[in-house]
């Protein structure tokens, strides 16, 4: 096996300074002093915008899972990338990436093989992965808007930071902007890193992916990543009633009032599978859409 890759050998020190900003500027707290309604504030955005993130970037946009409308798909690219992680198309391209040779050589932040600092920020504080592969998002590409937002990924993250100075001035802008999008940061990083290293595995998948109900409650959903890797077309990633899928139940309640469609479950000869006495075979990789032709939209 290669050498570990070094997030320090490869450390891409200019670009990552806003990254190091935003870790001192919420250090910060300690010296403007606490402030529980600030604490709820940052908290609440976090939720929403882990929403995002989930439903988003990656229920939606990386995997297709359920259908939307072209207004509302626009909108949840805003949501997900208010939470500065980079383009819609970027992020949906790594993940795609990720899934097709999870914790292989190619994997952009596999754990199992460049380790836990890598998997969680080594890889995307590297200038290795800094361009969109536009042949892994040719789905998403074909919208002139969701090409624009990832060319100027950082307009989602100002327009909220300007709301909420305006709103609110320096400290609303600190507790709503700086300390929750930097936890935000490390929640979402769990799902690269911890997912793939802490909890059980239900499913005998090739990869180590893994199922935490601690990382569910961090990452709204998210820490059912064994499951999710086993049948990644699911929108739910909790595939029993105790498994908390926060976001889920969201775009469940949107599906009754119309916003979202055709959320895909899963089959429970596919869940129950794990009971089988011998292995299970992994099933097909989800059919993302790679074609040029635009998904149906209403
Ligand atoms: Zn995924
Ligand atoms: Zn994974």
């Amino acid at each position: 096996m290669r050498k570990r890759r070094s997030t320090l050998a490869e450390l891409n020190w200019v670009g990552s300074i806003p990254f190091f900003v935003m870790h001192a500027l919420a250090v910060g707290v300690f010296v403007l002093g606490w402030s529980w309604t600030g604490l709820a504030l940052a908290l609440g955005l976090y939720a929403i915008r882990m929403f995002g993130v989930t439903a988003g970037y990656h229920r939606y946009f990386s995997h297709r899972t359920f259908k939307t409308s072209r207004p509302m798909q626009l909108l949840f690219a805003f949501l997900a990338m208010s939470s500065a992680q980079k383009g819609v198309l970027w992020w949906a391209a790594h993940h795609r990436q990720h899934h097709k040779r999870s914790d292989l050589e190619g994997d952009v932040h596999s754990a199992k093989l460049d380790g836990f600092i890598w998997s969680h920020v080594g890889w995307i504080l590297s200038s290795r992965h800094d361009a969109t592969d536009m042949e892994r998002v040719k789905d998403l590409a074909v919208y002139p808007e969701l090409r624009w937002l990832n060319k100027y990924h950082l307009v989602p993250p100002t327009v909220l930071g300007v709301s909420l100075f305006l709103a609110g001035g320096w400290w609303a802008l600190f507790w709503g902007l700086v300390f929750s999008t930097v936890l935000l940061w490390h929640g979402t990083f769990t799902i690269n890193s911890l997912t793939h290293m802490w909890g059980a595995r239900r499913y005998a998948t090739t990869d180590e992916s893994r199922n935490s109900f601690l990382l569910a409650i961090i990452t709204s959903g998210e820490g059912w990543h064994n499951n999710h890797h086993y049948y990644q077309r699911s929108t739910r990633q909790g595939f029993y009633w105790w498994e908390l899928d926060p976001t889920f139940y969201a775009l469940w309640l949107m599906s009754k009032v119309g916003l979202v469609w055709d959320l895909h479950g899963v089959p429970e000869k596919v869940r129950e599978s794990h009971k089988q006495p011998r292995p299970e075979p992994t099933p097909e990789a989800p059919p993302i859409a790679t074609s040029s032709a635009p998904p149906a939209l209403t």
